[in-house]
């Protein structure tokens, strides 16, 4: 079997709203590194959109994606690491099922992997989701099954925090890449100077990086109608044994806190019988191939059917 020693597998995985793309993009920013966005989506579609390639670059068809398209999946990261010939592949799936299946694949392939973890607070998971027209409290579900379940499994990573990724850009991404043996550089964080092909993931991001401006920005301030709820949040968190649990262990593995001794170092070996939630949702997935969800399509960006809540 070939293989690619050289070449290097990151996996951003986070919930929505974590900031997934935007870590995904920003690690891609070098010339021996290529951003694949939720590519997990175009082999194992669920959303209508994702049945055809609609990359970023706005190239019909894309002359990248042309390359690689057509690749089986289990060999897909090695050998679009040969084909475009970079050290570093980072995919920002968010398919728990796809993150483990890519451990056998890349040991199959001889390639390095590294799991991070970009986690936002919860109260601002929560406001990502109430803006949306979603429950203040439906983040809690994402987040248990996100973190949770990597956490249960026993997959090595290290964690990003959202907000220190936007207050000190710089500082988390230099520690990031040092981590992860990346070349950092001035402007590294500037990710909207490269040309992305990368496929799904965050609409916002994907606007940002297509008109090329900046999109780490200072935190924002809640409005009045969800300050009222912030209170009844916290009071639910503070009861909350699992979310906390998992909230210790983020912190724990939090790249500014601890850093790591050797990323690559610990290999995940699967369980022989994985867990039961592993079926579930691989065979949700299949259906959703059949039955995909609806969503709106627009100008080459995904839309969601929930429109954002504006603050009066
Ligand atoms: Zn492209």
């Amino acid at each position: 079997m070939t293989k690619y020693f050289d070449a290097t597998l990151i996996h951003v995985y986070g919930t929505d709203r974590s900031g997934s793309t935007m870590l995904d993009l920003i690690l891609g920013n070098a010339p021996d590194a290529f951003s694949c966005g939720e590519v997990s989506a175009w082999f194992r579609p669920y959303r209508k959109h994702h049945f055809r390639v609609e990359c970023v670059c706005g190239e019909k068809p894309c002359p990248v994606w042309e390359k690689l398209k057509d690749l089986p999946e289990a060999v897909f990261h090695a050998r679009l690491a040969k084909e475009l010939g970079v050290r570093f592949v980072i995919d920002s799936s968010k398919d728990i099922c796809w993150l483990i299946d890519a451990q056998r694949w890349a040991a199959d392939q001889g390639l390095r992997m590294a799991t991070l973890l970009i986690w936002k607070d919860p109260v601002d998971l929560a406001y990502s989701y109430w803006k949306r027209g979603r429950d203040a409290i439906a983040w809690r579900d994402a987040f248990v099954k996100c973190y949770g379940w990597v956490q249960q499994i026993g997959l090595p990573y290290v964690s990003v925090q959202y907000d220190d990724l936007v207050r000190e850009p710089v500082r988390t991404v230099g520690a990031l890449c040092a981590a992860l043996e990346i070349p950092y550089f001035e402007g590294k964080i500037n990710f909207w100077n490269k040309q992305c092909h990368h496929l799904f993931g965050s609409t916002g991001i994907r606007i940002q990086a297509s008109s090329k401006d900046s999109c780490i920005e200072s935190k924002k301030v809640y409005p009045q109608e969800f300050e009222a709820q912030r209170s009844r949040l916290l009071e639910c968190l503070a009861r909350d044994a699992q979310a906390q649990r998992i909230i210790r262990a983020l912190k724990q593995a939090d790249i500014l806190l601890v850093p790591p001794k050797d990323i690559y170092a610990t290999r995940y070996v699967p369980k022989r019988v994985p867990p039961f939630w592993y079926f579930r949702k691989k065979t949700l997935r299949i259906l959703r191939r059949y039955f995909p969800e609806r969503y709106e399509y627009s100008a080459g960006m995904e839309i969601e059917t929930i429109p954002e809540r504006h603050s009066s």
